[in-house]
């Protein structure tokens, strides 16, 4: 049977979590698709060029036409719901950056969005500083979270005085009196939010987000009383904007369209009791399908944009016209949904791991244990359909009744390795066997597991997908190219860290979400390339440096129908250097790099070291000091174990 694409897609399920942004094409090769007219790329072709220009594995690619789509379509959608539904608000959509602070993804965002008049949103003081600087158009919004110092505050304010539109959100009850206070002092009138504690909990990962344990927001009590003190201050009428976030990842449309219902009638009641609002804000929370299943579950999402954006449009309609207020402009914070599709995270497989296919001489002896001959004759015997649990349960036993004989010094290391090298080759045969059967018994689907080679990857899941790590996020992992070929393996893999959590083992597969992933036999002088997809919100900006491995190599790619390749690439920032990730943590390089000459130059002076020998030591801890964290590229070779056991034979 040929293995087509059309496979591949129900092994990858490409089509499903990349939104159309990405597909397989005829030569088997994963590609970017823009939609818009544009030649699709191979993500290979992108790879092949960046290696030309000597930039290694692991890298970065951010695509900035996915990146401007998804701005636009937000947008887009929204006002084409706010017309047919004759709503009488506009949309102004702002970016939270926390979710990317990269400033080449703020700049693209706010360029895409300018037409739209789509702002940015902050959470922090160094967010803030951000904002002030990049949202330059005065039309847009930009909204402050967060919990505000006074400096936080008069920031804010400035950026009033500068003309912006700035909407500073209420979290806390405290903040209050001190934005009163403030405002006074400097003569300004700020544009106010309030963000409200919802009784409506999230769901998923994000549920406290929201609730009546939540850490932001003011309950209904607190708001009631803030209203009452602006209105001593003079200042009600600062008061503009109804805001609440009941969590990132809304999986289930129902707790949005709940959220709505809440959010809306508070809306309509402040301003019965006269709060002049403008802008009713539903944060953030806007889903992304990671495992493609289109379901209620943590990684998905039961609903698509255009319903979200009708529940919001309508639901909110009708309540205002229901409580006789006006429709308020609508505001929304999506940055999950805005950034994850338009980066990825490309890794090359320095090797795999696979004890199972250890290779020792088992010729008979005289004299050798049985244990070692009956394991020998099970190997000898031809492994069926029909007869391969007999022999996996017979295989077994021998296998544990040698380690007993092991442990009481019966069996010595040369049987024992003997032992095992037989036991797997029955093993692999009854692999083999299992790849024809539908039914696997439970104890052989464990076998299977236990077999699984690891795919040893040059990258850290802490540095490049910390939430993968953190809370068992899913993300879609594709091999780039061979995708017309039938997978051999089925495998996990492990990256570079010394640590055992460093690893991938959740994976979308044909029946969901599984352990393990099909992935392609290594070859010699080619490399296997993978791509992690959906990073580019919060992954891309979160990540620890453990181990010392530091930011990736980064691409930033346009999609070009007029040149030849279908793309160019604008930008090319250099991951971090072993130097710059040392002095992260208080040491000088420069210093350890003295220290080591002179050391080199006192092993020269004891005629320990030759004079030639301690220059080109020296010089070569230098050039590490300043090459790439990760593993150098030695000449695209994988290292496949069995090949060397062949040379061995
Ligand atoms: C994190 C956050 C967002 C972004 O949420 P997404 O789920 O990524 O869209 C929006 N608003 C606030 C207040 C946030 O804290």
């Amino acid at each position: 049977m040929t293995w087509t694409r059309e496979d591949a897609e129900k092994t990858y399920h490409v089509k499903k979590w990349s939104d159309g942004f990405f597909d397989i094409n005829e030569e088997g090769n994963l590609v970017i698709h823009t939609n818009n007219g544009k030649k699709d790329v191979p993500l290979i072709n992108i790879i092949d060029e960046i290696r030309s220009m000597n930039i290694n594995m692991p890298c970065v690619i951010r695509f900035h036409d996915i990146l401007r789509s998804k701005v636009k379509i937000l947008n887009r959608t929204f006002r084409s719901v706010i017309d047919e539904a004759e709503y009488e608000g506009r949309f102004f959509g702002v970016y939270p950056i926390k979710v990317n602070q990269m400033r080449e993804v703020v700049e693209e965002v706010i360029d895409a969005g300018s037409k739209y008049d789509y702002g940015l949103e902050a959470g922090s003081k160094p967010e803030l500083l951000a904002v002030l600087a990049y949202n330059k158009n005065p039309n847009s919004l930009t909204i402050l979270n967060g919990y505000k110092d006074s400096e936080y505050l008069k920031l804010a304010m400035i950026g009033t005085q500068l003309g912006k539109k700035i909407v500073i959100v209420l979290e806390k009850f405290s903040e209050v009196a001190k934005v009163i206070e403030l405002a006074k002092e400097m003569n300004v009138k700020p544009m106010l939010g309030i963000r409200s504690k919802m009784s409506i909990e999230g769901i998923g990962r994000w549920a406290h987000s929201s609730g009546e344990k939540a850490k932001f927001g003011l309950t209904i009590p607190e708001i009631l009383n803030a209203v009452e003190l602006l209105e001593e201050a003079d200042m009600k009428d600062c008061l503009k904007l109804f805001h609440f976030h009941i969590g990132s990842q809304i999986s289930d449309i129902k707790t949005i369209k709940d959220a709505i219902n809440e959010g809306g009638r508070m809306y309509a009641k402040l301003v019965n009791i006269g709060c002049k609002l403008e802008y009713f804000d539903a944060g953030g929370g806007l889903a992304i399908d990671y495992d493609g299943s289109r379901s209620a579950g943590d990684s998905s999402m039961n609903y698509s944009l255009e319903e979200y954006v009708e529940d919001i449009v309508y639901g909110l309609k009708q309540i205002c016209n229901l409580e006789g207020v006006p429709h308020p402009n609508i505001v929304t914070e999506s940055g999950r949904a805005i950034t994850a599709h338009h980066s990825c995270v490309i890794t090359n497989v320095v090797g795999t791991i696979d004890s199972t296919k250890a290779y020792y001489p088992t010729k008979k002896t005289t004299g050798e244990h049985i244990l070692v001959s009956n394991m020998r004759a099970l190997t000898d015997e031809a492994i069926t359909l029909d007869n391969y649990q007999v022999a996996f349960n017979e295989a077994d036993q021998l296998k544990e009744d040698s380690l007993n004989a092991f442990r009481l010094g019966i069996l010595g290391l040369d049987e024992k390795a003997k032992i095992e090298t037989l036991y797997w080759q029955i093993m692999n045969k009854i692999k083999v066997i299992l790849s024809d059967v539908e039914d696997i018994p439970e104890d052989l689907k464990v076998l299977q597991e236990k077999m699984a080679p690891q795919y040893l990857c040059n990258f850290s899941v802490f540095q490049s997908a910390a939430d993968l790590w953190a809370i068992d996020q899913i993300l879609p992992v594709v091999p780039l190219t061979r995708l017309n070929e039938k997978p051999q393996n089925l495998g996990t893999i492990v990256d570079i860290t010394c640590d055992s959590d460093g690893k991938i083992d959740q994976f979308i597969n044909a029946d969901g979400i599984g352990s393990l992933v099909p992935l392609h036999e290594l070859r010699d002088n080619e490399d296997y390339l993978i791509g992690l997809f959906l990073t580019g919100a919060y992954q891309d900006v979160m990540g620890d440096m453990h181990n010392l491995f530091g930011r990736l190599n980064e691409i930033h790619v346009f999609c070009d129908p007029e040149d030849p390749s279908g793309f160019y690439i604008e930008e090319v920032i250099r991951g971090s250097s072993c130097s710059h990730v040392l002095s992260t943590m208080q040491y000088n390089p420069e210093y350890m790099d003295l220290k080591i000459k002179r050391m080199i130059n006192q092993r020269v002076a004891h005629g320990k070291i030759a004079p030639r020998d301690g220059f080109k030591y020296s010089n070569f801890y230098d050039d590490c000091l300043s090459n790439y964290t990760y593993l150098a590229n030695e000449n695209h070779k994988p290292q496949k174990e069995q090949d060397i056991y062949q040379n061995l034979q």
